[in-house]
């Protein structure tokens, strides 16, 4: 007896879930929805992911945060982060659970958005926060990086990936204390390129700006390069 449509269709989505097991193809912030072909996340997460629009506004969140502490030009971040949020969790997705295409196409989306802000307008290359080379090797991947290169794409600027480093200091940061630890992010950076960032407007990227202690550190660095401006853009930014 030949099946009807309605059975095909229901035969269809056990074998859509059985394979889905296999092959999880589940939208990366929300663990639910499917996303569509070749998108990382589902519709309905794309929307409700909470953007911060700070590239519209040259003063704004980001930028306070480094007010007193070196000279930006424009600074923003992707999206809000807060705890349990769709955004903690592609971030999670991005730097543990291997999916390095949440930062590329990320970085392609926020390209799009800066590329229609004045204030990005004027960024000559883009280089990423360099991951400690032991952090690299065992992840496997920079996801700033990643950020860094779908940013690159749609803003059609150079990424500039070895132009900033990390020193080969390196001490353990525990049983430190807040000054020694800050000590240590300062000297854990050095310029790797100095002729290809010089006289450039450089776009700093990172994954997630917190304290800022990192962004700093690779920020006072890069503006150490004659003719140097800087900014800066991150895939979120925590708010407390
Ligand atoms: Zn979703």
């Amino acid at each position: 007896m030949p099946l009807s449509w309605n059975e095909i269709k229901n035969r269809s989505s056990i074998w859509k879930d059985l394979l889905s097991l296999f092959y999880p193809h589940i939208c990366a912030a929300c663990g639910r929805n499917t996303p569509p072909h070749g998108h990382v996340v589902c519709v309905s997460c794309l929307y409700k992911l909470p953007k911060t629009n700070f590239h519209l506004h040259k003063e704004n969140p980001f930028t306070e945060r480094f007010w007193g502490r070196l000279s930006l030009q424009a600074g923003a971040a992707q999206f809000f982060f807060t705890k349990g949020s769709r955004t903690q969790q592609l971030i999670h997705q991005l730097k543990y659970k291997n999916k390095q295409e949440i930062g590329v196409q990320m970085g392609k989306l926020y390209g799009a958005q800066l590329r229609e802000s004045q204030l990005f307008r004027q960024v000559d290359a883009i280089v990423p926060v360099p991951l400690h080379p032991k952090k690299e090797w065992s992840r496997g991947y920079n996801q700033s990086a990643l950020f860094a290169q779908g940013l690159s794409e749609t803003l059609g600027k150079p990424l500039l990936n070895r132009a900033l480093q990390r020193s080969t200091y390196a001490e353990s940061q525990t049983q430190k204390s807040r000054e020694e630890r800050l000590d240590n992010i300062a000297r854990a950076f050095v310029i790797g390129d100095a002729g290809a960032l010089r006289g450039k407007h450089i776009l700093l990227v990172d994954d997630v700006l917190t304290t800022g202690a990192t962004l700093e550190a690779c920020g006072l660095r890069l503006l150490d390069v004659p003719g140097v401006q800087l900014s800066m853009a991150t895939m979120a930014i925590t708010m407390d």
